[in-house]
């Protein structure tokens, strides 16, 4: 059976695509999956999240592209056991631009990721574009997560996210998937938020995940503390909510339980 490997995606910025990616890649860890984060974002914010500063960051996801080495050799270690993260630097803002004479260059990710050992879940933490390197991510996934903000415009560019997730399908990866979308950083004290979240799921329907994530002060200290929430504030409701969702979401996948 193929590897699950989930490209958590959404151009707009700050929805919670590297808080998902991070927080259920530590819930699925804890549950007993070897999971491996590629930090696809020059930004770097969930290498730096899992604890992996800047001058640890021997081989990157740059190197990874390029073929300069391979998943296995590129995924560090985080203090969460069982979670390992390829992590990114600034040099990764040029991939664009440096890879545009490569060929293939929308499948150089799924040449490495092809390659990942057998029961491996591997999130992509997608940056906020949708540019070469969220097309390696949707080439290479089996599915697409989509974090949504509970706010006025959440629909807004959905479209076309779905136009990009199309046009992979209709070329280099037909099988490629729609995990599902959630909604993050809802606040049930705001009206607003929860009106967003009936209209998302009257128009997106099973799409939704049932889980919620609320808006949480401890899941945004977390990251300074280069922690995920999970292990920063095991018992706060940020946690409840990513462990609960990491439930789903394998339930959904049908992920097998692993024995820890
Ligand atoms: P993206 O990767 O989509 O740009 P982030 O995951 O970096 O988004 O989240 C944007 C900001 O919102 C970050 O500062 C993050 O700490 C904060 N944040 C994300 N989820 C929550 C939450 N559930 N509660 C409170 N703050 C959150
Ligand atoms: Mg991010």
């Amino acid at each position: 059976m193929p590897n699950h490997i989930i490209a958590v995606a959404n151009q707009k910025g700050g929805v919670g695509k590297t808080t998902t990616a991070v927080n259920l890649g530590a819930a699925l860890a804890e549950m007993g999956h070897s999971v491996i984060i590629i930090d696809l974002d020059p930004q770097g914010n969930a290498s730096t999240g899992l604890g992996i500063a800047p001058d640890q960051r021997d081989q990157t996801v740059y190197d990874l592209l390029t073929g300069d080495t391979d998943l296995i050799s590129a995924a560090a270690i985080t203090d969460i056991p069982g979670l390992r993260i390829v992590p990114s630097t600034s040099d990764l803002a040029s991939a664009d631009v440096d890879l545009s004479d490569v060929a293939d260059r929308t499948s150089l990710l799924r040449k490495q990721t092809e390659r990942a050992e057998p029961g491996t879940i591997i999130l992509i933490d997608c940056p906020p574009a949708l540019g070469l390197l969220t097309v390696n991510a949707m080439v290479a996934a089996t599915s697409v997560l989509v974090p949504l903000q509970a706010e006025f415009y959440a629909l807004e560019g959905l479209s076309q996210l779905l136009s990009t997730i199309r046009q992979v399908r209709q070329g280099a990866n037909p099988d490629l998937r729609i995990s599902g979308v959630l909604v993050t950083m809802s606040d049930y004290r705001n009206n607003l938020a929860q009106q967003v979240e009936a209209d998302v799921r009257a128009t997106l329907k099973d799409l939704v995940y049932t889980t919620v994530i609320p808006r949480n002060v401890r899941v945004s200290e977390a990251p300074s503390h280069a922690q995920p929430v999970l292990a920063y504030d095991p018992a706060s409701k940020g946690s409840a909510a990513y462990r609960n969702f990491a439930r789903e979401f394998a339930e959904k996948l049908k992920l097998s339980p692993e024995t820890v």
